[in-house]
């Protein structure tokens, strides 16, 4: 632990500590997030992969599988928050979320 030395440039890097006391965050399944023992601080499983909340997850989401956010939304809302970093990559992967707009409403 180096207390004096310049941050790192991933202020998170591969570890999650709470900035204030500097414990080491503990996921809790229950409400998705990363906690600081000491309640001083809670990090979403969002923003510990880089994105400030769930929506900007599942636009980047939407853009890396050429989908529109619409039907990620959709198929991530149906399968719940749980499996968002789960079965729903595997669904885009698998090509099972497409858009439905080519449908004809005349
Ligand atoms: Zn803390």
């Amino acid at each position: 632990m180096n207390l004096y030395g310049d941050p790192p440039s991933d202020p998170w890097g591969s570890e999650r500590r709470c900035r204030r006391c500097d414990a080491l965050m503990v996921y809790n399944p229950l409400t998705l997030q990363f906690e600081c023992t000491q309640s001083h601080e809670k990090l979403t499983i969002y923003e510990q992969n880089g994105h400030t909340d769930r929506t900007a997850y599942l636009e980047s989401l939407a853009e890396s599988y050429g989908v529109s956010f619409a039907a990620v939304k959709t198929a991530a809302d149906i399968l719940g928050e749980i499996e968002d970093f789960d079965s729903l990559i595997t669904h885009l992967e698998d090509g099972e979320i497409v858009d439905r707009e080519e449908e004809d409403l005349d």
